[in-house]
C-alpha cells in the first residue's frame, strides 16, 4: 500500500519535472527567436527626487510579449537568457533602444538620466565600455547620462578582471548603481573596492517600512552607510504615501515605485511626465513642505 503510494508520488513528481523541463526548453527556443521577431520592448519607470518630486531619471526594464503566453516577466526569462548566452545580444539591444529613446526625450527638453540593468554575464560575453561610450556619442549623449545597475553578486565574484571591467566604465563618467542592495551577500568591503555611486535599497525593506519590525532600522543603517561613503540612495518599490514619507524622512535621495508610476512604454512615459509636471506646478507634490 505504502509502496504503491510512493510509486504514484514518484510518478507525479517525474511527470511534473518533465513538464517543467519541456516548458523551459520551449521557452528557450522561443527566446532565441523573439528578438528577430520583434517581441521585446523596453518600458521605463521614473526615478523621482524625494526632495523636489521632479523626475530625474528613468530605469529601462525589458518586456517580452510572447505570441501565445502573453507578457512574460523578466524574472522568468533573464536567467534563461544568461544561461544560454542570449543576454549578450539582448542586453545590447536594450542599451541601443533605451539610449535612442533617451536622446529623443532630451531633444524634447526632458533632462533625464538613464539607468540600465547589466548582467555580469555580459562582461563574459564581451560587453565593452568603449562600445557603450561610442553608442552614447552617436546619439549626442554623455557618459554621465548613463547609470549601469549591477547586482551585488557580480561584485562578489572572485574574478580579477571585474574591477578593471567596471573601472573602464566609471573612469569615463558612466555611473554604477548596486541594485537590490541589502539582499545579497553581507560582506561590505566591495563598497570600498569598486567605484560605486548609487545604492538602490531593495524593495523588501521599503515594503515593511511603517510596520512593526526592523525595516526602519535597516533602511536607516543603509542610508547612514551610503552617506558616509558619499553614495546616492534610491528607494525601490515605494507603493504608498506612508512609505514615501518614511523614505523622505530617512533621507533617501530618489524614489522609484508604483506610488508614482509603473514601468511605462516610451510614449506613455512622455504623457505621464507632462501630467506629473503639471501636478508639480499645481503644488500637488511638495514633499519637503509636507511635514
Ligand atoms: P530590478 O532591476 O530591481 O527592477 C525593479 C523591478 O521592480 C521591476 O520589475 C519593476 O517593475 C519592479 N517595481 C518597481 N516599482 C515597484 C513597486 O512599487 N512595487 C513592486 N512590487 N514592484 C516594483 P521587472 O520589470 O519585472 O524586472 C525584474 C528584474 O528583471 C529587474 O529587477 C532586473 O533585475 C531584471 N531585468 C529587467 N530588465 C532587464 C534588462 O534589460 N537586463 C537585465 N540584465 N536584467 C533586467
Ligand atoms: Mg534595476
Ligand atoms: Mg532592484
Ligand atoms: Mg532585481
Amino acid at each position: 500500500q505504502a509502496k504503491q503510494a510512493g510509486r504514484n508520488c514518484l510518478r507525479f513528481f517525474t511527470q511534473r519535472l518533465q513538464r517543467e523541463a519541456d516548458y523551459l526548453m520551449q521557452l528557450e527556443q522561443d527566446l532565441r527567436l523573439a528578438l528577430a521577431a520583434g517581441q521585446f520592448s523596453v518600458h521605463y519607470q521614473p526615478q523621482i527626487s524625494s526632495h523636489t518630486g521632479r523626475v530625474e531619471g528613468v530605469e529601462a526594464l525589458l518586456r517580452w510579449q510572447h505570441p501565445q503566453r502573453g507578457w512574460i516577466s523578466p524574472v522568468d526569462f533573464i536567467g534563461l537568457a544568461e544561461d544560454t548566452g542570449l543576454i549578450g545580444e539582448l542586453g545590447w539591444w536594450v542599451l541601443e533602444q533605451s539610449v535612442r529613446d533617451l536622446a529623443r526625450w532630451r531633444q524634447q527638453g526632458h533632462a533625464l538620466r538613464l539607468a540600465v540593468n547589466v548582467s555580469g554575464r555580459q562582461k563574459q560575453l564581451g560587453l565593452q565600455a568603449a562600445s557603450v561610450l561610442a553608442l552614447l556619442a552617436r546619439h549626442g549623449l554623455e557618459a554621465s547620462d548613463l547609470v549601469i545597475e549591477i547586482t551585488e553578486s557580480l561584485l562578489m565574484e572572485r574574478d580579477d578582471d571585474t574591477q578593471a571591467w567596471l573601472e573602464a566604465f566609471t573612469t569615463q563618467g558612466i555611473r554604477l548603481a548596486i541594485d537590490d542592495f541589502g539582499t545579497g551577500y553581507s560582506s561590505l568591503s566591495y563598497l570600498k573596492r569598486f567605484p560605486i555611486s548609487v545604492l538602490k535599497i531593495d524593495r523588501e525593506f521599503i515594503r515593511d517600512l511603517g510596520e512593526a519590525g526592523e525595516a526602519q532600522s535597516l533602511v536607516e543603517a543603509i542610508v547612514a552607510l551610503g552617506r558616509s561613503l558619499g553614495l546616492k540612495l534610491v528607494a525601490e518599490g515605494v507603493e504608498t504615501a506612508t512609505q514615501l514619507s518614511r523614505v523622505q524622512a530617512l533621507g533617501c535621495d530618489q524614489v522609484q515605485g508604483y506610488y508614482y508610476a509603473r514601468p511605462l512604454p516610451a510614449d506613455e512615459l512622455l504623457f505621464w511626465m507632462t501630467r506629473h509636471q503639471q501636478d508639480i506646478q499645481a503644488g500637488l507634490y511638495s514633499p519637503d513642505e509636507k511635514d
